[in-house]
């Protein structure tokens, strides 16, 4: 391929951040329809304007050419693109090669119980695995109809596997937030880490945020009750700050849009299932590769990432609350990538 030969120019963008971080969104489509992300009714797109298989694998070479060190695949829910094992062996051999330091994966554990020993045997470690509650008729609520034991099974089976796990958890006023000690508790248990989201207006979902909006010191009031929690430098290249809480071993995420802008050290972009390269959750600019190389081919690919870098905005600004009733963007997580 004529990779070589194109610009190996690392991604740096206007205010000096460089990136390392792609995700991709591999699919918009989901088996749940989570309240806070979705709409009950939701029309996805027609499968030609997806990307294919390929197309994802030949973008993704060429961001690790220019210097990306991790990607996660993300959606809509990944496992149910069909093709999604071809692709994560297709990404995972750059971590043989040693030009990726890895590969990972969000998902909603449906089927993960299927996919474990295939996302491991390509070189995949970690995982986050999103479960707001352990309860398993607010989990059918909360998902409009999902079966948490199809996700337990994927988690216990992502652990036989070999996986480590985080998992993530939106916290939602009147809904989880007597959760979050149990379901610290519980993560300490079984030996992961907790991620706790505050909701982003993203998309229209058909409810209304401003009921079940969580600010962060809110959820996490009932922790700190019962355990002293103390910041820890540790972090992933994504938003999340982490905490050790006395007496477990789970570290304590946090991830702030609404409470704690945390784009300053933002180091990724957002590749869309039909193409397109957000620079942010937050802003509509965006530029469309799918089309550039569906007309160009890998040449046209270079031109447009650095259009991209220099269109990446500062900070993200997102408002919930009576006087900002209307999502930031129309744009579903599921279709950016969450
Ligand atoms: N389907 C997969 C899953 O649920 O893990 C991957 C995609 S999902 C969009 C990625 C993450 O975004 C999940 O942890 C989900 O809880 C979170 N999420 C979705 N919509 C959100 C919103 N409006 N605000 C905050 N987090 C959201
Ligand atoms: Fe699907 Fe994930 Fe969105 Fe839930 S959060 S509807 S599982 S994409």
């Amino acid at each position: 391929m004529a990779v070589a030969a194109l610009s190996s120019a690392h991604l740096t963008d206007g205010f000096g951040r460089r990136i390392e971080y792609l995700r991709i969104s591999v699919t918009d489509r989901c088996d749940l329809r989570c309240r806070y992300c979705m709409a009950e009714r939701m029309t996805f797109l027609p499968r030609d304007e997806i990307l294919t298989l390929d197309e994802i694998a030949i973008i993704a070479d060429r961001f690790i050419a220019r210097g990306v060190r991790k990607i996660r695949l993300t959606g809509g829910e990944p496992l149910v693109r069909r093709d999604i094992g071809d692709l994560v062996r297709r990404i995972g051999r750059h971590l043989r090669s040693g030009a990726l330091d890895e590969l990972t994966l969000t998902t909603n554990g449906t089927r993960l119980a299927e996919q474990a020993e295939t996302l491991f045997d390509a070189g995949v470690r970690r995982i986050n695995v999103s479960l707001d509650t352990l309860d398993p008729a607010l989990f059918a609520h909360i998902t409009r109809g999902g079966d948490i034991a199809k996700t337990l099974a994927g988690i216990a089976a992502a652990q036989g596997a070999g996986l480590r796990m985080k998992i993530n958890m939106v916290a939602l006023r009147g809904l989880n937030e007597d959760m979050v000690l149990p379901m610290l508790r519980w993560c300490d248990a079984q030996g992961h880490d907790l991620t706790l989201i505050e909701t982003m207006p993203l998309g229209d979902t058909g409810e209304d945020r401003t009921d079940h909006y969580l600010p962060m010191h809110e959820a996490i009031a009932p922790v700190r009750q019962s355990h002293a929690i103390t910041p820890l430098p540790h972090r992933t290249g994504g938003p999340a700050r982490y905490f050790a809480v006395d007496g477990m071993n789970a570290k304590l995420g946090m991830i702030t849009p609404m409470t704690q802008n945390f784009c300053a050290d933002c180091n990724r972009m957002r590749l869309t299932c039909e193409g397109r390269i957000f620079m942010c959750l937050g802003h509509e600019d965006h530029v469309d590769l799918k089309t550039a190389f569906r007309q160009g081919g890998v040449d046209a690919l270079d031109a447009l990432i650095d259009r991209a870098l220099a269109i990446k905005p500062l900070a993200h600004d997102f408002a919930i609350g009576p006087d900002h009733r209307k999502p930031a963007t129309t744009r579903h997580m599921s279709v950016t990538g969450g």
